[in-house]
C-alpha cells in the first residue's frame, strides 16, 4: 500500500532492516566458520631495502567463501569488531603467528619478525597483555619476533588503555608498529608517548610516487621516522621505481606485490627457500 510520496522513515526502514539482516547473517557465518577452524592466516613478506633479504612477514586473515574465493578482510573485520568476535579471532591470529615463528625458527629460517594487526576491542580485553605473553612463552618465541600493528584510530580511540598495554608488552620485548601511518587524525601528539619501533608508510602515499616526481608526504613520513629513531617500512610497493625512491629517502624496508602477495604458510616456506641467501 504505497502513497504519493515517501516519508523518510517508511522509505529507509526496509533498507536498514535488510542491511542489518545481512550483517547478522554474516556475523553468524563468521562465528560458525571460526569455530569450525575455517579461517586461514596468510603471510606477506617484508624486505630489507639494503640487503634485499626477507626480514619479516605480516599475518593477514583469510575467510574462504562458498565459491572458492575469499570474503575480503575489509568486509568482515568491521563485522568481527562490531560483534566482539575479533577478540577471540585476534587471539587466534596471535597464537597461530607464534606457532609459525616457532616452526620457522626450528625449520631453518630463524629470527624472522611476524607482524599481527590488533583491533581496539582486543585492548579492552583485560587479559590481552597476559594472553600475548602466554602465547609467546607457550611457543618459545623470542618476544622481539612478534610485532603488533596498531592503526592511528586505535590509539586515538582510548589512548591510555592502548599506551598502558603497549608499554607493558614493549617491556616484555614485543615490537610495535603504527600501521597506515599518515591516514589517521592528529597522531602526532601520541607518537612520543607510544613505545614504537616502526612506522608503516600507508600505501596511498607510496602509490603517489611517480617516476621523476617527488612524493612529499612519503618523504615527510620517512624523515619524521628517522628523526624519531624509528624504522620505516613502505606498504603497497608495486614497482621498482617506488622501492628505489623510498630507499633513497632512507626508508629501510618494503612490503608489496613487487616482492610477493600474501600467501599460505606452505607457500611462504617455499618462497623463503628460493629467496634467502
Ligand atoms: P593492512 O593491515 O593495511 O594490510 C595490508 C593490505 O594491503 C592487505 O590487504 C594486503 O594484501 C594489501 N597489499 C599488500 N601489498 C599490496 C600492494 O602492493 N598493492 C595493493 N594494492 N595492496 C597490497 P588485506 O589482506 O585484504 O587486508 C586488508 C585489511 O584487513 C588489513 O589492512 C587490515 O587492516 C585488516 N586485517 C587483515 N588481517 C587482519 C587481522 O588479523 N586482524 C585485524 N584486526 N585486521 C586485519
Ligand atoms: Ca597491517
Ligand atoms: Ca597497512
Ligand atoms: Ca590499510
Amino acid at each position: 500500500a504505497k502513497k504519493h510520496h515517501h516519508d523518510n522513515f517508511e522509505y529507509y526502514a526496509p533498507e536498514i532492516e535488510e542491511r542489518t539482516t545481512w550483517q547478522l547473517n554474516m556475523i553468524r557465518r563468521l562465528r560458525n566458520d571460526f569455530a569450525d577452524r575455517k579461517l586461514q592466516l596468510w603471510f606477506q613478506p617484508q624486505i630489507d631495502l639494503t640487503s634485499e633479504q626477507v626480514v619479516g612477514v605480516e599475518s593477514l586473515l583469510r575467510w574462504p567463501d562458498e565459491e572458492g574465493g575469499f570474503i575480503p578482510p575489509t568486509v568482515f573485520i568491521p563485522l568481527a569488531e562490531y560483534s566482539g568476535l575479533i577478540v577471540d579471532i585476534g587471539q587466534w591470529v596471535v597464537e597461530e603467528s607464534c606457532r609459525r615463528i616457532q616452526s620457522l625458527n626450528q625449520g631453518g629460517y630463524p629470527g624472522l619478525r611476524v607482524a599481527v594487526n590488533i583491533s581496539m576491542p582486543q585492548f579492552r580485553d583485560r587479559y590481552f597483555v597476559q594472553k600475548i605473553k602466554q602465547a609467546l612463552t607457550r611457543f618459545e618465541c623470542p618476544p622481539a619476533q612478534l610485532e603488533l600493528e596498531i592503526t592511528e584510530s586505535v590509539v586515538m580511540d582510548e589512548p591510555q588503555i592502548v599506551i598502558d598495554a603497549l608499554t607493558s608488552l614493549k617491556q616484555f620485548g614485543v615490537a610495535i608498529a603504527i600501521d597506515d601511518f599518515g591516514t589517521g587524525f592528529s597522531s602526532m601528539s601520541y607518537l612520543q608517548r607510544l613505545p614504537l619501533d616502526r612506522l608503516k608508510v600507508d600505501r596511498s602515499f607510496v602509490n603517489d610516487i611517480q617516476p621523476g616526481k617527488s612524493a612529499v608526504i612519503a618523504e615527510t613520513i620517512v624523515s619524521l621516522g628517522i628523526k624519531l629513531g624509528l624504522c620505516t617500512i613502505a606498504e603497497g610497493v608495486e614497482r621498482p621505481d617506488q622501492a628505489e625512491y623510498m630507499k633513497q629517502l632512507g626508508c629501510m624496508e618494503a612490503q608489496g606485490y613487487l616482492y610477493a602477495k600474501p600467501m599460505p604458510f606452505d607457500e611462504l616456506t617455499a618462497y623463503l627457500e628460493s629467496h634467502t641467501g
